[in-house]
């Protein structure tokens, strides 16, 4: 924010708003960077919640302008959380969708006023911020929609609509949570083979009609039709399938992942690379306790930005590692547990000192390109799986919840890299299914195919690869 930079005024520009939540800000700030490496003038948006939570993780200088390079913020209309980092993910839903689109068509009127700014020429939105597509049409610019989902949780979102009107959900009671109705197959979705209910976004679970949730993704996925684009981060070696069927319905989709991966082959300039978008403070030490480990030998475990769970889930996931004998890196956040603060049996720090590490947020790209990382022991965000895939590591799965289901579904049964956890996960299960990442054949054939899926991702995103030739195509037939 503050002084406006000085830029070129006939450069394209670009406004880059995320959804307010880790893993949707960070592909979007990988997008962002993407375009400006490629001459665009980008303002980047977050809420000015996550805009102080930057700060404070990253320090007061960090959101600061860059050349050709703005941040900027507007409210999400919610109070802040009692607990920090802990956000209330339907409330936000709810709250972005009707709150933000008048703060955001002020923005762009202002931007649009600003001396040394070039005008706005498109809008790069979050697919769950349709609502920016007005403030678009208004404007008469191109708004691409940025689903930070897989391809295949995107795929079965878009048929949430179709899921409530064959009364697929919501269910009729609490009992078809535990009566197999959740095992139902669904053979009528395109690109989706063998899709069981359960491996549908956990929404479908709910037994409300007016489930805020439920609606606003059957809402918001509809409204990716009315987008000039839809970009995703994946590359169709991965879902080839799952992106055929759902270039039939939107012609205009662009696979463009991994992004991280394109990244390094299209560096930012030197002033954006220092550029972070986590809301936690990072501890990057562990990656020197790694550089102390064998190669290959090290789990690591980390699920992610948002899942909770309860205390007594956290002790048998604790002692089916202690039990596994396996080193291990495990990342705790302060909110992990659900209304409690994460308390690990001493028993369990005493036994397990020697051979494990345990933080609160950590650079998860660098760590999982660790050499000495095995296998992740994950909840299947997308964002995790695919920063996994390209580094080559297998998972074990415990989704939370989203579309972490039917990722676990593609990454245990498409593709070969995962196993997946009973969700009233048991100290033995964790131990057995650890043991067998690590030391058992399985888990040596999901190395393997995970190496091949990093080979591919590797070639998706090289130069002249088919999601660079992609972002090429983005830009010059969508954005420019
Ligand atoms: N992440 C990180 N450090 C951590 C935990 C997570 O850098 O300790 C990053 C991770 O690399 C990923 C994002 O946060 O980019 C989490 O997104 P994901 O889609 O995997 O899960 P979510 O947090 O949305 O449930």
């Amino acid at each position: 924010m503050g002084s406006i930079s000085v830029s070129s005024p006939n450069k394209p520009h670009a406004v880059c708003i995320p959804y307010p939540a880790q893993g949707h800000v960070n592909p979007m700030l990988k997008v962002a960077k993407l375009l400006h490496h490629k001459g665009f003038y980008v303002t980047f948006v977050n809420t000015d919640y996550n805009h102080q939570r930057l700060l404070k993780s990253r320090g007061p200088n960090a959101l600061d302008d860059l050349p050709d390079f703005r941040f900027e913020t507007i409210p999400d209309g919610l109070p802040p959380p009692d607990i920090e980092g802990t956000q209330d993910i339907p409330a936000l839903c709810e709250s972005t969708s009707k709150n933000c689109l008048a703060p955001f068509r002020q923005l762009l009127a202002k931007l649009n006023s600003s001396s040394g700014v070039p005008p706005v020429t498109c809008v790069v939105s979050d697919g769950v911020m349709s609502f920016t597509l007005v403030a678009a049409q208004e404007l008469g610019i191109p708004d691409v929609l940025l689903w930070t989902t897989s391809a295949c949780g995107f795929l079965a979102y878009s048929h949430f609509r179709h899921l409530i009107e064959k009364g697929v959900t919501p269910l009729k009671d609490e009992s078809y949570l535990s009566n197999g109705y959740l095992d139902t197959v669904i053979d009528w979705i395109p690109g989706m083979k063998n899709i069981r209910i359960r491996d549908l976004p956990s929404f479908v679970r709910t037994t409300d009609p007016d489930d805020i949730v439920l609606n606003f993704l059957a809402t918001e996925s509809e409204r990716a039709t009315k987008a000039s684009a839809v970009i995703v981060n994946t590359f169709d070696e991965l879902e080839h399938d799952v992106l055929k069927a759902l270039s039939s319905v939107l012609p205009r989709i662009y696979a463009i992942g991994p992004l991280h991966l394109l990244l390094k082959n299209i560096p930012p300039s030197p002033s954006l690379s220092s550029i972070g978008s986590n809301l936690w403070k990072e501890e990057p030490q562990c990656l020197q306790w790694l550089d102390s480990k064998q190669p290959n030998s090290v789990v690591y475990v980390n699920f992610g930005s948002i899942t909770v769970m309860t205390a007594n889930q956290l002790v048998e996931f604790a002692w089916g590692l202690a039990n596994s004998k396996q080193p291990f890196l495990w990342i705790i956040r302060p909110d992990l547990v659900r209304g409690d603060s994460a308390i690990l049996p001493p028993e369990f720090i005493e036994e397990t000192k020697e051979r494990s590490l345990m933080a609160s947020w950590i650079p998860q790209e660098k760590v999982l390109n660790h050499p000495a990382i095995a296998g992740f022991l994950t909840h299947s965000g997308w964002n995790s799986t695919i920063e996994s895939v390209s580094s080559g590591v297998p998972m074990i799965s415990w989704p939370f919840f989203a579309e972490q289901q039917t990722n676990c579904r593609f990454a245990c049964n498409e593709w070969g890299i995962g196993m997946e956890i009973d969700n009233d996960v048991k100290r033995d299960e964790v131990e057995k299914l650890v043991r067998e990442l690590m030391e058992g054949e399985k888990g040596k054939e999901m190395k393997r195919k995970s190496m091949e899926l990093k080979k591919k991702a590797e070639e998706g995103a090289s130069l002249n690869g088919p999601s660079f030739l992609n972002l090429e195509s983005l830009i010059n037939e969508v954005l420019l």
